[in-house]
């Protein structure tokens, strides 16, 4: 079976991850799965898995192995991430990526794909970020919605991600560094890896991504047509 799409994509927050996975997705026409945007939505919902993650989120914490799996299980098991899927906030370390690749069988994941930045250019990016209180868009103060901090895709208010304070934001790298980095080498062992230069314009970056996974299905393919799968 063709795995090609079942894509992960890792980097430090404020890499520009979100905007890339959508782009990916789209192009590939597959879902992307945010865990972030799943757990702010049962956030929101105030379900029981919500208020767990938030206290999580409050201390620029992770949520734990075992409540992230679960969900992350369901959301892959539906019908329209059978093609693939563009995975983006987890796995966050060995464990979870261990587990995810027992969740998917044969094949397991495609690609992984890290987009790297320099720790400085990302702290510069996220002082700068915002976002719509009400449908999450993302936006920043050098491209701020069109008109006054409301937002243009649904009227909602652009503020502030409450969790981008300066104490949760140096957490999370650290934690980053501690827990995801070590997955960069577990992935690379497993000829899963592909490092992508994250700096420089937004369609420079996506360019990149793309020509990096389309050389991951040529390689499928042309393995395929030698019989070799
Ligand atoms: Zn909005």
């Amino acid at each position: 079976m063709d795995v090609s799409r079942r894509l992960v994509i890792l980097g430090k927050q404020g890499a520009g991850k979100g905007t890339q996975a959508e782009r990916l997705a789209q192009h590939h026409a597959v879902p992307r799965i945010s865990t972030g945007d799943m757990f702010r939505a049962a956030v929101k919902a105030d379900t029981e898995a919500g208020r767990r993650a938030r206290s999580y989120m409050d201390d620029g914490e992770l949520v734990p192995d075992a409540a992230v799996l679960d969900p992350v299980g369901e959301r892959l098991s539906a019908a329209d991430a059978q093609d693939g899927f563009v995975l983006d906030g987890f796995p966050r370390n060995v464990r979870q990526a261990d587990a995810l690749e027992d969740l998917l069988g044969e094949g397991g994941l495609g690609l992984v794909l890290e987009l790297v930045v320099p720790t400085d250019v990302v702290l510069r990016r996220l002082a700068g970020r915002r976002v719509c209180s009400n449908c999450g868009a993302n936006y920043s103060v050098e491209h701020p919605p069109s008109s006054d901090w409301t937002c243009d895709r649904c009227g909602g208010d652009v503020v502030e991600r409450d969790d981008d304070t300066k104490a949760a934001i140096k957490r999370r790298l650290w934690l980053y560094e501690r827990e995801t980095e070590p997955l960069v080498a577990w992935y690379l062992a497993k000829d899963k890896l592909a490092a992508v230069d994250g700096t420089g314009h937004p369609d420079s970056v996506t360019s990149r991504l793309l020509r990096a996974v389309d050389s991951r299905i040529g390689a499928a393919v042309a393995r395929q047509a030698r019989g070799q799968d």
